[in-house]
């Protein structure tokens, strides 16, 4: 989710590594959430909901909010590798290019039902539910569930960057 909240419950390195790395070798498992951001796209297209584009929300400092994940969300991302540029400013998603996202096929779900403008409730409704259907998913395939904030998880899965 996209939010001006602090609630931060990455696991320990070693933990988020493992279950990134466990998540991306599970192709059904990628495959699932493929559906599951297929049905939260569709279900987005029927609020009418349009995106401005500029992309001021994937600047997290400046629109003071940040993006949250799961591992399986992020296996979905780090599978097209960002590039060794964007590392340069930790305000922003590593994935921005200008105003572009060069990861939209793979972007997380807190992209996907995120909007500056419409009905903020409906959209945290949305998000509830299909997080609820990620969550289940690593329930089901038996690899640790956790929540955490994108940079940091950066951080934590690419130290060297
Ligand atoms: S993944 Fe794409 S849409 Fe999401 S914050 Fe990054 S650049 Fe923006």
């Amino acid at each position: 989710m996209k939010s001006n909240t602090k609630a931060d419950k990455s696991p320990r390195e070693p933990d988020l590594t493992d279950a990134v790395a466990r998540c991306g070798a599970d192709a059904s498992m990628m495959d699932r959430l493929g559906r599951i951001y297929e049905s939260a796209d569709r279900a987005v297209a029927r609020t009418g909901a349009v995106c401005l584009g500029g992309g001021p929300c994937c600047r997290f400092d400046l629109f003071a909010h940040r993006l949250y994940l799961t591992p399986v969300e992020l296996a979905m991302l780090v599978s097209q590798p960002a590039p060794d540029s964007a590392y340069a400013d930790p305000g922003r998603c590593p994935y921005q290019n200008g105003p572009r996202c060069i990861a939209y096929a793979r972007r997380p779900l807190g992209c996907r039902i995120f909007f500056c403008q419409g009905e903020k409730r409906l959209f945290e409704r949305l998000y509830e539910r299909y997080h609820r259907e990620i969550r289940s998913l690593h329930e089901s395939c038996c690899i640790p569930y956790s929540y955490g904030e994108l940079v940091a998880c950066f951080m934590q899965l690419f130290p060297n960057e």
